[in-house]
């Protein structure tokens, strides 16, 4: 019989995983929650309207790439891929709003007209955000750090340097820029990291590299796209997918073997497996599904971890278009540390929150019928938030109001389809701590050998992967996590 692995959860780092194992030989079986794929990344339609409930920036074309290449694929047999000509929309409470387009010059030209040197200042913080990033990802993502000093070693310590790995992003962002447009710029995709530009190492400034000079992207057809070719991949390697699955208990069991118990339409299960990759939520696993004798970290741990943010998001189908929006817009208030401090600091519903506004329709026709606009609005919120029907609903109202009086649109007489996912959805759809969005955030302490680690100290044969575990957040990340975890597994069954 051929050696068995189950995998927990089909989001990204589920299905990449278990792609890899079953390339391996192994037989590999996903247990599933949802009744669909993709996780954080599924897909939500009604009445021609199809939304893509996550992630909807693709960066880092070449992590996909070379994912597929290890099964002698091209992505391109799975998905397209097409370059967003503006990257993005940001518009400002004090100031005109301005589009990061994909001529690098012309970006340039628009920081120049910032202050003074702007150009010049920005070409060279790119210069050395790409560095940062090629760093990365040759000598740090692709790795396991299973002990401090393979982190914290010479070469981090003299590259450490050159890399900001010590400093935070707002005071690094400060060295070169004191106009607030281009600081916030510099400083948003914090959020995507689940940090804040104070918390957050000026390491990640390589992602203004990333969406500001390597490229935007967007997959034909839609972010879902992705989780459909991943799908594919899995079927050609024979993994088998369980939805409606919803494990309750992971345990060690003489063999040497790791048990699984799950529920699915209201019956038990028991699987017995060589080994188990948990890939959903690290706390949920961590703290209800192993003995609490055998969890890999206390509870006071994950009460001080840094969570990352939850998320406000509102699905809206609109029965015309908006010519005004690009695919991604942005909106920064002035004094935007008071949002972040709602998250981090003093948690309550920002009440002049940044905000996020996809329309994922003005690139793909197909996310809205002829004539129609599919917008996805995201304000990011402290986890653990009260979120009662009353209460998201007058926040919803308050918020689009706010919108519209920040973009200078109208929507809300033209919405024809409309959703609402926030902190409760996060923890009933995925069993996500807090209602966290993204899991733990980028904060030093919590990168690389500091963030959860993917071998279960006391359960033999029980593993790790996602967006909670090194290298983090994002999709790219947890395509990255499972090109670290497989081989790891492979190794511990080979004995
Ligand atoms: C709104 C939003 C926007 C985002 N935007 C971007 C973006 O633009 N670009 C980007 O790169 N990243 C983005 N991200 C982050 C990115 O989507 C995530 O980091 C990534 O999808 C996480 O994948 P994962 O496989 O680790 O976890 P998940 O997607 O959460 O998958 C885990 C799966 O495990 C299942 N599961 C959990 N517990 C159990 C259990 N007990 N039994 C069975 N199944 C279980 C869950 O149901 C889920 O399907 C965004 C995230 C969100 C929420």
């Amino acid at each position: 019989m051929k050696t068995q692995i189950i995998v927990i959860g089909a989001g990204f780092a589920g299905l990449t995983t278990a792609a890899l194992l079953a390339k391996e030989g192994y037989q590999v079986t996903i247990l599933e929650k949802c009744d669909s794929p993709g996780g954080r990344a599924r897909l939500w339609e009604k009445d021609g309207f199809a939304f893509d409930m996550g992630p909807s920036w693709y960066l880092m074309p070449e992590v996909f790439d070379a994912y597929f290449s290890l099964f002698g694929k091209k992505r391109e047999q799975y998905y397209g891929l097409e370059k967003l000509k503006t990257h993005y929309t940001v518009y400002f409470e004090r100031h005109d709003p301005v589009r990061i387009t994909s001529d690098f010059e012309q970006t340039k030209a628009l920081f120049e007209t910032f202050e003074s040197g702007g150009s010049q200042r920005l070409d060279s913080y790119i210069q050395n955000a790409k560095y940062k990033y090629d760093t990365a990802m040759r000598d740090f993502l692709y790795r396991e750090y299973r002990h401090v000093f393979q982190f914290l070693n010479k070469r981090l310590m003299t590259e450490g340097l050159r890399l900001n790995i010590f400093q935070a992003l707002d005071p690094y962002v400060g060295r070169y820029f004191s106009d607030v447009r281009a600081r916030q710029i510099l400083e948003y995709a914090m959020v995507f990291l689940g940090a804040s530009p104070t918390n957050a190492p000026a390491l990640y400034s390589l992602i203004s590299y990333l969406d500001i000079a390597d490229g935007v992207y967007f997959p034909v057809g839609g972010m879902y796209t992705i989780v459909e070719g991943l799908v594919k991949l899995c079927g050609e390697l024979g993994v088998s997918i369980e939805y409606g699955e919803d494990v309750r208990h992971i345990d060690e069991r003489p063999g040497p073997a790791v048990a699984v118990r799950s529920v699915k339409d209201g019956r038990k299960r028991e699987y017995a497996a060589d080994a188990v990759v948990m890939c959903g939520d690290y706390a949920h696993a961590d703290r209800e599904l192993v003995d609490p004798s055998k969890a890999n970290y206390s509870s006071s741990y994950w009460d001080k971890a840094v969570l990352a943010p939850s998320m406000f998001i509102a699905y809206m189908g609109l029965n015309k278009e908006i010519p005004e929006l690009t695919h991604h817009n942005l909106y920064f208030s002035h004094d935007w540390t008071g949002h972040f401090d709602t998250i981090f600091k003093k948690p309550s519903w920002p009440e002049n929150p940044c905000f996020y506004l996809s329309a994922a329709s003005k690139t793909d026709r197909r996310a809205a019928p002829a004539g129609k606009e599919n917008l996805f609005l995201l304000v990011p919120t402290a986890p653990g938030l009260s979120d009662t029907d009353e209460v998201r609903e007058a926040y919803y109202e308050k918020v689009l109001r706010h919108v519209e009086r920040r973009l200078g649109i109208s929507i809300r007489p033209f919405i024809e389809v409309k959703r609402l996912f926030s902190q409760r959805d996060f923890t009933e759809s995925y069993h996500a701590f807090k209602g966290t969005a993204l899991g733990m955030a980028h904060t030093l302490r919590q990168t690389a050998v500091f963030r959860p680690a993917m071998r279960s100290k006391k359960i033999n044969g029980l593993f790790y992967a996602g967006q909670y575990t090194h290298p983090g957040v994002g999709v790219p990340m947890t395509f990255i996590a499972s090109q670290v975890v497989a081989p790891i597994v492979r190794e511990y069954l080979k004995g």
